[in-house]
């Protein structure tokens, strides 16, 4: 254990224990994830795992605390949050590298303000199963240890039960804890913050690079650059997959370029360019299309913060200058795996609009547009058609696709399988996540151990598992995802 956030100044975080689950079960236990911390499988199955992952043990050499931030929530500042039930355990060394645990539901923090500190069932599944979907997905995401429930009441829109989910990341430091330090007009704290992140993630930011010549504050701008390039590149890998974050609030944003804070997020089924997933935003700030310019508007917020210590704008708006390039290198690449050509070229813009612009008159199924492409190159259009209200559109823009790969001929059956290697046939879709919770409010954590086997390798077909790679049934019109968590 070497606990190094808590190492940084006291003011950084409160000492204080979690607040337990009363009879907690432990619905479910993330073998991979243990793994990485080394963790053997028969440990997660002990009384002394769950005494610790529901809140009522400290983890042995833990130093446990909630984290102070701030952060812009929808646009407008928010001030002063933190958090408000999350519980640090500490930092474990597993043969991967340091592990941060934290618990998340376990009570309340001076950071709660309104809130009281706990998370619900329903959103404690949905985070584990999508931070692992993500993870299978090969995105860079926080990960979920442990799934931990209990007949503890919460109250939300109605009686709901209580839950923790416990997560791993390297580290859970968010553009809004820089912001934090920085609307207190307190350089020195964004400083000490910065040179934690930098020597303990971004150790290239350090030095000068050879040929270039040493600024004292160049490690920040070489940190706002890192930055940039892994928040792009998160922004691309979300759009190819066709996810929605739904918050993308400051204080939702990794300092390492993970996804963080699984609330309303959604994997889009019938495809909108301008799909908002969360309820709750009304103006569709988070839109899919909006995303990666929110991005940079969040990362816009990080800079400025860096600059109460930089004090050298242009210096920081000439990182943020190139993140346009990198996200849409990054976009491109990634579209054209999907698309199965080789290599991006200029004229497959259009090709890529005309294709989204007529998925999206039509709503087109994301996942399943994309993934029955590889059929159509093997000889079989139809399934790919029958995505489609009005085929012959569908039809002559599966022509232009044809003629392009001609461009540069190759196996029908290479080009094929590597296309379905990039576009998975599984994501969690809202009905699926919906299933898992019906299931595991009765205590069967049967549907999560389904979801996981097929989430966490979402390109290869399993016919036994047929029911998770359909559209979604009637029923699952009406689910809706809001903020409540
Ligand atoms: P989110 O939008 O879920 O990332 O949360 C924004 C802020 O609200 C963070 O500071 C959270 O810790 C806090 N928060 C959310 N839900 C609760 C809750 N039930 N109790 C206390 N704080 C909460
Ligand atoms: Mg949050």
């Amino acid at each position: 254990m070497s606990n190094s956030f808590a190492a940084l100044p006291p003011a950084f975080y409160t000492r204080l224990s979690p607040q337990g689950l009363n009879a907690p079960r432990l619905l479910h236990a993330n073998e991979d994830a243990a793994a990485l911390i080394g963790l053997a499988p028969e440990v997660l199955y002990t009384q002394a795992f769950l005494d610790v992952f529901s809140g009522r043990a400290p983890l042995p050499g833990g130093d446990t605390l909630a984290a102070v931030y701030s952060g812009h929530q929808f646009g407008i500042w928010a001030g002063q949050l933190g958090d408000g039930r999350a519980h640090l355990l500490g930092e474990v060394d597993g043969p991967s590298g340091p592990w941060e645990l934290q618990l998340k539901g376990a009570g309340m923090t001076p950071y709660s303000r309104m809130g009281d500190g706990r998370a619900v069932l329903r959103s404690s599944v949905r985070e584990y199963l999508a931070s692992e979907a993500m993870h299978g997905l090969r995105i860079p995401t926080t990960r979920a240890l442990a799934l931990v429930a209990s007949d503890d009441p919460v109250m939300r829109e109605t009686v709901e039960t209580a839950a923790i989910v416990t997560r791993m990341s390297p580290s859970f430091v968010r553009f809004g804890s820089f912001e934090h330090w920085a609307a207190r007009r307190q350089p020195e704290m964004v400083q000490t913050l910065a040179d934690y992140i930098i020597d303990h993630f971004y150790p290239e930011c350090r030095g000068p690079r050879p040929g270039e010549k040493d600024a004292p504050h160049a490690p920040l701008v070489r940190l706002l650059d890192a930055v940039t390039a892994r928040t792009a590149r998160l922004m691309a890998d979300w759009q190819c997959v066709g996810f929605c974050h739904g918050v993308m609030n400051t204080d939702n944003m990794s300092i390492l370029g993970l996804t963080l804070d699984y609330g309303p997020y959604g994997f889009m089924d019938g495809f909108r360019l301008d799909h908002v997933c969360n309820h709750s935003d009304t103006e569709g700030r988070y839109a899919w299309n909006r995303q990666p310019s929110v991005a940079l508007w969040n990362l816009y917020r990080l800079a400025g913060s860096l600059n109460s210590v930089v004090q050298d704008a242009d210096a920081l708006k000439a990182v943020l200058d190139g993140y346009e390039g990198i996200f849409t290198r990054a976009f491109h690449d990634g579209m054209a795996a999907k698309l199965g050509l080789e290599a991006w070229r200029a004229e497959d813009e259009g090709l890529l609009d005309d294709l989204l612009k007529l998925m999206h008159e039509q709503r087109a199924d994301f996942t399943l547009a994309f993934r029955r492409l590889s059929s159509a190159v093997r000889g079989a259009s139809q399934p790919f058609l029958d995505m489609f209200i009005d085929r012959e559109a569908a039809r002559a823009w599966l022509q232009r696709l044809l003629q392009r790969h001609e461009a540069v001929p190759r196996d029908a059956a290479l080009r094929a399988g590597a296309m379905d290697k990039v576009n998975p046939l599984y994501v969690l879709r809202n009905h699926l996540a919906e299933l898992a919770i019906r299931a595991a409010s009765q205590g069967d954590a049967a549907v999560i151990d389904d979801l996981l086997r097929v989430l966490r390798d979402p390109y290869t077909e399993r016919p036994e598992y047929a029911r998770y790679a359909g559209l979604p049934p009637d029923w699952a019109s009406d689910l809706e995802v809001s903020c409540s968590s």
